[in-house]
């Protein structure tokens, strides 16, 4: 089913740890040309040689805080040089999540958050779209969040965040109409991986502690099984959790019922 990975170019961001680093691995086994980036370029490196032994046609690291917009252009024409200016499909994996009351959150770590999640996806979207529209084809995958199609307590800014990724890729999906460029934006429910030690607390310090519901989540492996055969079928959005992904259709229908249940939501 993921044959069409075979010596794509995919480049991900996030790719040193948790569902970034699954989706790589999944990748490499079909026989992907890898490129990964994080800010982390030691644990980039630890996942360029599990993807090398796995089956990549090619693997190179590239780190990249995505916050940084001005360093995107330079890394795009760095990706484009190696690859006979080819990118395929980019995964915009990068995020940071959030453990506290909007009240108690400084507006500082709010627009963390939105620099993060937000801001810098849109860049390196934008940056990579130029070349996907020359070469006529291009995936552009973005990881949001069941949160970024409701509210949760204790993820104001981050939910905000990821609402944000959907106005925009909606939008740009319309745009992109009829120009062979696919964008899927995929949603996860609890998966187990660093997301909630590295959230930020109110006034921007890591959490540092595992929540139940994570701990308690889908593999990432799995999660990255699920994501690809998304992408293969061509979704624009897909739900990929556990029971947690009814949420997004009980706040459709049942608004009143949904509100009633997140105010008491196990989150935190
Ligand atoms: P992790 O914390 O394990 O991974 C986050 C990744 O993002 C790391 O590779 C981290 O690498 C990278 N990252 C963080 N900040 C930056 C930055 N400024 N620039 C570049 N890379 C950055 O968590 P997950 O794997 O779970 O998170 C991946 C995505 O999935 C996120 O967008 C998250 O919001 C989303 N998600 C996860 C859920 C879950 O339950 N796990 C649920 C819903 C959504 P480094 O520190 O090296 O930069």
């Amino acid at each position: 089913m993921f044959s069409f990975l075979h010596r794509q170019v995919v480049w991900i961001t996030g790719a040193s740890s948790g569902i970034g680093e699954a989706m790589a691995m999944a990748a490499a086994q079909q026989g992907a040309c890898l490129v990964l980036s994080a800010r982390r370029a030691d644990e980039l490196e630890r996942v360029a040689a599990l993807c090398r032994q796995n089956g990549a046609t090619s693997c190179i690291t590239l780190p990249l805080d995505v916050a940084q917009t001005d360093n995107i252009p330079q890394a795009v024409a760095q990706v484009q040089a190696l690859h006979a200016g080819r990118i395929d499909i980019l995964v915009n994996n990068a995020g940071i999540s959030q453990r506290a009351l909007a009240l108690d959150t400084d507006l500082e770590v709010d627009k963390r958050l939105m620099a993060v999640n937000y801001i810098g996806t849109v860049a390196l979207s934008k940056a990579v779209l130029p070349l996907m529209l020359a070469q006529g084809s291009g995936i552009l995958v973005t990881i949001s969040s069941l949160v970024g199609k409701f509210g949760t307590p204790y993820r104001s800014g981050y939910a905000a965040s990821k609402h944000a990724l959907h106005g925009f890729f909606d939008a740009l999906r319309a745009e992109l109409y009829g120009k062979n460029i696919q964008v899927t934006l995929l949603c996860p429910g609890f998966v187990r991986t660093n997301v909630t030690l590295n959230a930020l607390t109110e006034h921007g310090e890591v959490y540092n502690q595992m929540d139940e519901s994570t701990e308690k989540g889908m593999l990432p492996a799995d999660f990255a099984r699920l994501a690809w055969r998304a992408v293969a079928r061509r979704r624009e959005e897909a739900y990929i959790g556990g029971r947690e992904t009814w949420a997004v259709y009980l706040k459709r229908w049942l608004p009143t019922l949904f509100s009633r249940f997140v105010r008491r939501a196990k989150v935190k």
